[in-house]
């Protein structure tokens, strides 16, 4: 409290009140741009929002880096040279398998996309949720345009998912998501009820449990060994003459997307490191909003391959920057990383964990992230609580081990 109070403080009222009015007219805006694909009409409300988070940043000088308040805002504690430091290990490295991806025979993923009735694909994400631990007696599911979790409690946890119906993975994994978050909040130790400290530590934190449920689990081997069976009884006809083998490679297809959100895991960070570098540099002065939208094609052009065919499918994409929410985007690239670090570390804690998910037993591993992450909430800071589990600081690593190691497999890399 005294922490945020301290940083709160530095903040006069009328920059407030002002970025309070911009933001809600940047964000009208950016839903009329984003519909008609129209970057203009928006352009002056993004560039009154970097302005103000320029001055905002100018509250806390002297900083070591303009970007530092922010950041910090989001993910307390973190600086800026670190997120560039593991930057510049991970973007060479990804880029580098991707190309080798690329090179590769692409693999057909149209079994996922068929007619998977809605009512079964709802029933099959709640049979799963449950399984893993989430706990439907402090908790509910529901749906709604796009997925998210929330709690009026430790007691009230509340997750939503979307469900396409011809899609298998939408409703899915975004159902496992969103449980990964709510077993978080489920997860923390009712002595913290109704303090402060009675959530995650912070959004990268909650991120990486997410992604851990979503991915490291769920994107798995050992977990179709479980779920596929069910699966193929839940869907006897859009799993006809389907193999295990078939499925596990089509859930984990790669291939570069205009869209962030339905990115895979070898090419989701890219797009997070092209919208850091471009606040950056929006931050700094080196590049105008005016020249955003060109700046944005050149790196996606660079870094995935792909040049948007409009702005919708480009810079306009995000709801973030249009609320004022610069700062905000490296938290999701810290949850991938911070999820394959804690990973290593419970692989090594908990005797024949493949066994166990290959079993649907969930409860060595929940009960593993109970322990270490989940019952302490918001007590660590987020780097001390990475620290006091993996006994040292934030590597990219581990994330660069497993990707190298999944989809070297996947697609037989040299
Ligand atoms: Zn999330």
């Amino acid at each position: 409290m005294e922490r945020v109070r301290k940083k709160q403080k530095q903040v006069p009222t009328a920059w407030v009140e002002e970025k309070s009015r911009t933001a809600s007219l940047a964000e009208r805006s950016w839903r009329s741009a984003r519909a008609e694909a129209d970057f203009q009409q928006f352009e002056p409300h993004l560039a009154s929002i970097v302005g103000l988070c320029r001055d905002y940043s100018g509250f806390f000088a002297p900083n070591e880096h303009l970007y530092d308040p922010l950041l910090d805002d989001y993910e307390i504690g973190m600086q800026t040279l670190m997120v560039q430091e593991i930057f510049d290990v991970l973007l060479p490295a990804q880029l580098a398998l991707l190309e080798e991806i690329r090179e590769r025979e692409p693999i057909d993923d149209s079994l996922l996309h068929q007619p998977f009735d809605r009512q079964k694909q709802w029933d099959f994400g709640m049979e799963v949720i449950e399984a893993i631990g989430f706990s439907f007696e402090h908790g509910r599911q529901d749906q709604s345009l796009h997925p998210f979790t929330t709690n009026a409690s430790l007691g009230d946890v509340r997750i939503t998912t979307r469900i396409q119906p011809d899609y298998f993975n939408a409703a899915f994994f975004a159902t496992l998501h969103e449980a990964g978050h709510g077993l978080y909040d489920q997860g923390v130790h009712p002595g913290l009820s109704r303090t402060l400290l009675a959530e995650g530590t912070s959004l990268g934190i909650h991120e990486s449990q997410s992604r851990l449920w979503e991915n490291l689990v769920g994107r798995s081997r050992p977990f179709w060994v479980w779920a596929f069976p069910k699966l193929q009884a839940a869907f006897p006809g859009p799993m006809e003459g389907v193999g295990l083998e078939e499925f596990y490679r089509a859930v984990n297809k790669v291939q570069p997307n205009f869209i962030r959100v339905e990115s895979d895991e070898a090419t989701y960070n890219l797009h997070i490191m092209l919208r850091f570098e471009l606040e950056v540099a929006l931050l700094s002065g080196d590049l105008t909003v005016q020249d955003l939208p060109l700046a944005w094609n050149d790196k996606m052009q660079a870094y995935l391959g792909l040049t948007p065919p409009n702005d919708s499918l480009g810079v306009l994409q995000d709801i973030h920057w249009s609320e004022g929410l610069i700062g905000y985007f490296p938290t999701y690239l810290l949850g991938n990383l911070v999820a394959c670090q804690f990973w290593q570390v419970l692989e090594n804690d908990v005797p024949d964990l493949t066994r166990h998910i290959e079993a649907g037993e969930f409860a060595p591993m929940l009960g593993w992230l109970r322990e270490k992450v989940h019952r302490h909430g918001a007590k660590f800071m987020p780097l001390e609580l990475v620290e006091k589990v993996t006994g040292g600081g934030l590597s990219a690593e581990p994330y660069l081990d497993y990707l190298r190691a999944k989809f070297g497999e996947i697609y037989s890399l040299g």
